[in-house]
């Protein structure tokens, strides 16, 4: 869609508000070119001296009087006109973070964050002006114009409106050279503006590690940099904008001296009165308006269309996973992978991620998935996910392939906890019922207590009303993830999927989290499946089925019992943390 069609397609919209809008401008210039020429009659009756001084002071109070109407009428327009314009600032956004919900991680590693926030807040604000501002001055200053030639060519003088004229052809050659490069700077300005967004984002989410390097200084220099240059490229845009008034300050200057000499030799010879003089000086001075707000109005179409063609291409996107399924039950059921492979946009197909991958998850079974860091573990969940499309084979829960089911129904079925999990700027309490805001205090606490997690929530002064994340307390490393394990747990999904989950919880706490999902197999969790990933195999050694992963394929697999017997990878990895473990015991 080009941004012309946005526009129009959004007026079509919201023509009730626009509508409104164009016809409470319509009286206003009505108004407007209307008190210039009672003004001219009144100088005339006052020449002449046909005027009482009652009739004088009733003329004067009407003119005040219209001028009141043109105040109100003019903010009621404007209210009119904004009210729709926002509307298309909420869409644009809404569309944007819409459109980000559904893409996967690819999409993600291709964008920069500070660049998409750029697109949702400076880019929309700049398409949200061209809808609002620019249509009012195009509307205002279109109808002014359209008026006050008219006052002026049938009137007063054709011969004088002609001559005023006569600058303007110029002038608009000299808009068309201006507004080809306010396009130019908008763009690179507000390319600028994404390239700070980044570094302000990269150094507040890296603040730690910049300390940790001392690389304050370097840091607050590359920073500076690119504010130097964010403000240079705003500073061109604004002086290529700022180029539109002399114009038409030029033009209305040789317009106002050539009919100012037509005209006095008009009036010398008496072919006009200086009233008429006066209300044409009058009108060719309301044409300022109309000028101005050509300038205006392409200044802020030209930003409009450079920030809707740095939106539009990320919001026309292919989503990297698409999303047509058309099964209307939920997925359930055993889950199946056969003869899997995937390889990453990066990877060439010898160094695929997953290659040959078939494993099955029987309802309520726990598997356990091991191997070294780059074996392939955490990209077979994401197929599980459907974040990526297995370019090979298929994944198949209760006998139908991933793609059948909608990503919402899909998802909704899992619950999924990553080795690096994310809490929100919330309470603990939120934290843990994001997925099920509805859930009672004491679910959230028989989660937390099953994720090993409540004392520790309980040591806080506020407990589970403390504030985490960026204004509130900081969780360690292990606490974030049994919160988040609490989180997963509260939903209670068929399926759970735990990404090396435990990996920085202490192996006492480890050991008391699986006894209680255990025993919530044995109870309220009966029927789930867990896969379970991690690189500690004391966390898989119970799980009904292990499988090892090496370099993308399965190598090993069986429980723990026969694994530990073989002369595998397992087995020597089980000797050699066993050896750790109990060094770490002395
Ligand atoms: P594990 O979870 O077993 O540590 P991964 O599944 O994360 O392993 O990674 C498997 C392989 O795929 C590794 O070689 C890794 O470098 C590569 N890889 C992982 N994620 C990506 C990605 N987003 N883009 C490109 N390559 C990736």
């Amino acid at each position: 869609m080009t941004f012309y069609q946005l526009i129009f397609d959004f007026i079509r919209r919201h023509r009730r508000h626009y509508l409104a809008a164009a016809l409470m401008l319509c009286a206003v210039a009505m108004l407007s070119v209307w008190i210039p020429r009672k003004i001219g009659r009144l100088v005339d009756a006052l020449v002449a001296g046909q005027l009482s001084t009652g009739s004088m002071f009733a003329e004067l109070g009407l003119i005040l009087l219209m001028g009141l109407a043109i105040y109100f009428l003019r903010v009621g327009w404007r209210m009119q006109l904004f009210v729709a314009s926002y509307q298309l600032g909420v869409q644009l956004r809404t569309d944007l973070v819409q459109r980000l919900c559904l893409q996967g991680p690819h999409f993600f590693q291709e964008q920069r964050t500070g660049d998409l926030m750029a697109l949702g807040t400076n880019d929309a604000d700049a398409i949200e002006l061209a809808a609002g501002e620019a249509m009012l001055a195009g509307f205002d200053g279109s109808l002014t114009l359209i008026m006050v030639l008219g006052m002026m060519l049938l009137g007063i003088d054709w011969r004088l409106t002609c001559m005023a004229l006569l600058p303007f052809p110029f002038m608009a050659l000299a808009f068309r050279r201006i507004t080809r490069q306010v396009h130019n700077a908008s763009h690179a300005a507000l390319s600028c503006f994404s390239q700070l967004n980044d570094q302000v984002q990269e150094s507040i989410a890296g603040i730690r590690t910049m300390r940790a390097l001392g690389l304050e200084q370097r840091n607050a220099r590359q920073f500076a940099d690119l504010a130097e240059q964010a403000a240079a490229a705003s500073l061109r845009a604004q002086r290529w904008e700022a180029a539109y008034e002399p114009a038409v300050g030029l033009a209305l200057t040789v317009a106002g001296v050539m009919t100012l000499a037509l005209g006095g030799y008009l009036v010398w010879h008496g072919k006009m009165s200086i009233g008429s003089l006066t209300s044409f000086s009058m009108y060719l001075g309301q044409l300022i308006w109309p000028m101005f707000a050509a300038g205006w109005v392409l200044s802020l179409l030209e930003r409009g269309r450079a920030a809707w063609q740095r939106l539009e291409p990320v919001l026309s996107l292919p989503l990297s996973v698409e999303d047509h399924g058309s099964i209307s039950s939920l997925p359930e059921g055993e889950i199946q992978c056969r003869d899997i492979g995937f390889a990453y946009a990066e990877q060439d197909s010898a160094q695929a991620a997953l290659q040959g991958i078939s494993l099955t998850l029987p309802v309520g079974a726990t598997v356990g998935l091991v191997g070294p860091t780059g074996s392939g573990k955490s990209t077979l969940i994401r197929l599980l996910l459907r974040q990526y499309q297995a370019q090979q084979g298929e994944v198949r829960w209760g006998g139908h392939v991933l793609s059948d089911y909608r990503l919402e129904q899909l998802r909704s079925q899992i619950s999924w906890v990553a080795q690096e999990p994310f809490l929100f700027s919330a309470t603990i309490a939120d934290n843990i019922a994001l997925a099920k805001p509805d859930a009672s205090r004491e679910a959230i606490e028989q989660a937390a207590k099953l994720a090993a997690v409540h004392d520790d929530i309980m040591s806080f002064p506020l407990g589970y009303a403390t504030l985490v994340g960026e204004r509130g307390v900081t969780l360690s490393g292990g606490q974030r993830q049994r919160v988040a394990i609490a989180r997963a747990l509260l939903i209670n999904a068929p399926l759970l999927l735990l990404d090396d989950a435990l990996s920085a919880v202490d192996t006492g706490t480890q050991t008391r989290i699986l006894q209680h999902l255990r025993h919530a197999r044995a109870g309220a969790g009966a029927g789930r499946t867990v896969l379970l990933v991690s690189h500690r195999l004391s966390v898989v050694a119970d799980a009904d089925h292990i499988v090892v992963l090496q370099n993308g394929k399965i190598t090993e697999q069986g429980n723990h019992a026969t694994l530990s017997g073989n002369q595998g990878w397992y087995a020597s990895q089980w000797r050699y943390q066993q050896l750790e473990a109990s060094l770490d015991a002395l």
